[in-house]
């Protein structure tokens, strides 16, 4: 077996490494090693990104939800759980603040609810581009059949967030009740051929999640090849069956970040709010692990609260002015540089409708 450091030397250098080599990688890191690993990570993420950290702005449009994932404080069956709804007026002049902030990227995410019937994500879709067509939008709502992704797409929409979750079936399944783990995988192929910036992504340090499920999401991300990769900690919430569980680590969030920025060196990947969760430094110490994206919150105050996926989420009390500059401050503090342009993955073009 090679030692640590070649073994990260390798995974600079070819961009691969196959299951073993990635399992003996993730169970002999030592600090020293994480330290080379990120080192490695942010030379590659320079090379393609150049110190830029691109900004989205995040709109939580709805915090109803059909899905009963047993993690999320958004659940169905979470009666505590306070629920609203952004008219479409609403939605836009969250993008009409975000706009005046700079912001060129709306991310609209919400839980899967049936009231935003395809007609009126088209709508919505329609008219942010209408008001700002120089923007991107990303939708994060979930699995929908490729129908209506691709009536989303040609309405404008040109990303997509769909975390795998977890790319082991039987852990999936035991977090998912009457859920597909098969057809979650084919969302995702399906928004790629439709043409879409598509994200996936997964959670780390769920209650029986093990290194070499890991490795399986690793591998399965190798061969999705997404432009996007969204990964932080499980945060537990009070109102779930997980709610004693620990959270998932900040070591191995950021270990992993790294590993995917030198297995997709020009994946665009951001340093989640889940991860400035469970550390106050923690999206500071994910740009230093490869990430390259942030997503400040848009939202209404007054609805920031409700979109409580896990507990302590953090930006829920600043305006949108306040959370910009917040953000802006710590990627500079890491001799990173805010960018506000679209951002998108530098492999990506549009296809024509
Ligand atoms: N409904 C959409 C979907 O399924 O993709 C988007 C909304 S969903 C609430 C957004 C993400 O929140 C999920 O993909 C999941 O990874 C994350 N999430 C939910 N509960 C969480 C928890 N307890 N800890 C950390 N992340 C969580």
């Amino acid at each position: 077996m090679l030692e640590l450091r070649n073994l990260i030397d390798k995974l600079y250098e070819e961009n691969y490494l196959n299951k073993d080599e990635l399992l003996e990688l993730l169970s002999r890191i030592d600090d020293a090693g994480r330290d080379y690993l990120m080192e490695k990570a942010c030379m590659t993420r320079d090379r393609y990104y150049g110190k830029k950290v691109f900004m989205r702005g995040l709109v939580e449009f709805t915090s109803y939800c059909k899905r009963r994932c047993i993690y999320c404080g958004i659940n169905a069956c979470n009666r505590n759980a306070q629920r609203y709804r952004l008219s479409m007026e609403q939605i836009l002049a969250c993008c009409k603040k975000g706009h005046e902030l700079g912001y060129r990227t709306f991310v609209l995410q919400g839980g899967e609810d049936s009231f935003y019937t395809d007609e009126i994500i088209v709508k919505i879709v329609a008219a942010i581009k209408k008001e700002f067509p120089s923007c991107a939008v990303t939708l994060s709502i979930g699995e929908k059949d490729y129908g209506s992704y691709k009536r989303y797409y040609d309405a404008g929409a040109e990303r997509y967030l769909l975390r795998h979750e977890t790319a082991s079936k039987k852990l999936y399944d035991s977090l998912h009740p009457g859920m597909s783990f098969e057809n979650r995988i084919e969302c995702l192929w399906n928004l790629k051929e439709i043409g879409y910036q598509v994200g996936a992504g997964f959670m780390v340090g769920l209650p029986n999640q093990t290194l070499k499920d890991f490795v399986e999401d690793l591998c399965f991300l190798k061969k999705l090849k997404p432009h996007m990769v969204g990964i932080g900690p499980f945060i537990p919430h009070k109102d779930t069956v997980l709610a004693s569980k620990k959270a998932g680590t900040v070591k191995m969030t950021v270990t992993l970040l790294a590993i995917i920025r030198l297995l997709l060196p020009e994946v665009l990947l951001p340093a989640t709010t889940a991860l400035g969760t469970v550390d106050p430094m923690g999206r500071e110490k994910g740009l230093r692990a490869g990430a390259n994206v942030v997503m400040p919150n848009l939202s209404p105050v007054g609805v920031r609260k409700k979109y409580a996926l896990y507990d302590g989420k953090v930006c829920t009390g600043e305006e949108a002015a306040e959370c910009r500059s917040c953000i802006d401050r710590r990627i500079v503090s890491v001799g990173l540089i805010p960018d506000m342009s679209r951002g998108d993955n530098i492999l990506w073009e549009r296809k024509i409708q």
